[in-house]
């Protein structure tokens, strides 16, 4: 079985090493110099919108699948082979005001929010929504890039500006008790699993760390699960698709969709019975699915800029390392440490470890 991917970087790398023991071969498409998955398969260095090289890859493969949500559809339409998730899903997730009027319209809720494509949108929709709101770029934003929180109406035009005075959509903050995601996966029959929620935290826009399962009642957890299955369905969603959360007093509102295998999901490659990179194989293969549940309480914590020792995070208890093999540049993801323990309690002291160390670096 082979499986085509577009994109190269550490979600494509570990797709391939989650494929090896399935014997599943994995090919990616990457124009970058040295991508991170070049150690689980071959790599073919063209551009993501290479007509050619998308069909000489579809020609290859039992399927094409991707790692990254700004794929260009168009380019990905019309191959040879199927392509999973359906780029429906693309589209939906490329542009954070179709991502939100799709939401309402699966009875997801949402932030109050209004699309801006001006100067004079942007003041109407402050005073409609009310501050503190945040101004996101439609389109290409991720880890926090490509938006700006605009507590008094004096600040919204320097972050307009700032943003491009292109298309953008002004979102109410949520003054949200947790951030936690949603992972499922759907294969073509219709098959559908689900992960238990993940609690996670950001700093700057992009994840630190995470924990699974998040300390939510079975309401909570039931909720995220009814909201992922209306979305899967909705799209005939095939592969793992992540949801970003709210929770609010119990109440989940969505803040975005990611359709691919996502930071949030790390923890699963030793922390759950099937990792999210062997059910998104497995599901764009329709083959059946494997079983969500825990094997442990899990943690993951994101290596950030720079990388501690090796021996030092090999030193915390429980602590599984994976290194993508990246050069450091700030801001940036090199890696991500893993801890399992035998309660929550244990897991959270081990990632407090593991930031110590982490913080040991950077100061
Ligand atoms: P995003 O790029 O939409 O995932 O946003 C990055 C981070 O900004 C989120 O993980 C939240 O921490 C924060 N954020 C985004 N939108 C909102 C919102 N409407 N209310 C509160 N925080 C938000």
């Amino acid at each position: 079985m082979k499986v085509g991917i577009i994109g190269a970087g550490q979600l494509g790398r570990m797709l391939g090493e989650a494929g090896h023991p399935l014997g599943v071969q994995c090919r990616f498409l990457d124009p970058s110099e040295a991508p991170c998955a070049a150690t689980t398969g071959e790599v073919v260095g063209a551009a993501f919108d290479d007509a050619e090289a998308l069909a000489a890859l579809a020609a290859w493969a039992d399927v094409i699948t991707y790692e990254f949500e700004n794929v260009p559809v168009d380019a990905v339409r019309g191959l040879s082979v199927p392509v999973y998730p359906p780029p429906a899903a693309l589209e939906v997730a490329q542009d954070r005001l179709a991502e939100k009027r799709f939401f309402q319209d699966h009875k997801v809720p949402v932030a109050p929010f209004a699309p801006v494509s001006s100067e004079a949108e942007l003041a109407a929709a402050m005073v409609a929504l009310g501050l503190p709101s945040i101004l996101k770029t439609r389109r290409m934003g991720y880890d926090g890039k490509g938006q700006f929180v605009i507590n008094d109406e004096g600040q919204g035009l320097g972050a307009w500006r700032a943003l491009g005075e292109g298309p953008c959509i002004l979102e109410k903050v949520v003054p949200f008790d947790r951030e936690l995601s949603i992972l499922s996966a759907r294969r073509p029959s219709g098959e559908i699993v689900c992960w238990p929620l993940v609690e996670n935290r950001h700093a700057g826009g992009i994840l630190q760390w995470s924990e699974a399962p998040a300390a939510v009642g079975d309401d909570v957890q039931a909720e995220a699960r009814s909201i992922a299955t209306r979305v899967l369905e909705a799209l005939d969603y095939v592969g793992v698709l992540a949801i970003e959360l709210f929770d609010l007093g119990g109440h989940l509102f969505a803040n975005e969709m990611a359709p691919r295998v996502h930071n949030s999901g790390h923890w699963s490659i030793e922390g759950s019975v099937t990792s999210q990179f062997e059910n998104h194989l497995r599901a764009v293969l329709d083959l059946p699915l494997g079983d969500t549940a825990m094997a442990a309480p899990s943690g993951m914590l994101n290596l950030i800029g720079e990388e501690p020792p090796l021996h030092q995070l090999l030193s915390v208890p429980g602590a599984r390392v994976h290194r993508y093999g990246k050069s450091p540049r700030p801001g940036r993801k090199l890696g991500h440490v893993s801890v399992i323990g035998s309660s929550p309690a244990e897991v959270r002291r081990r990632l407090h470890q593991l930031r110590a160390v982490v913080q040991g670096v950077e100061s």
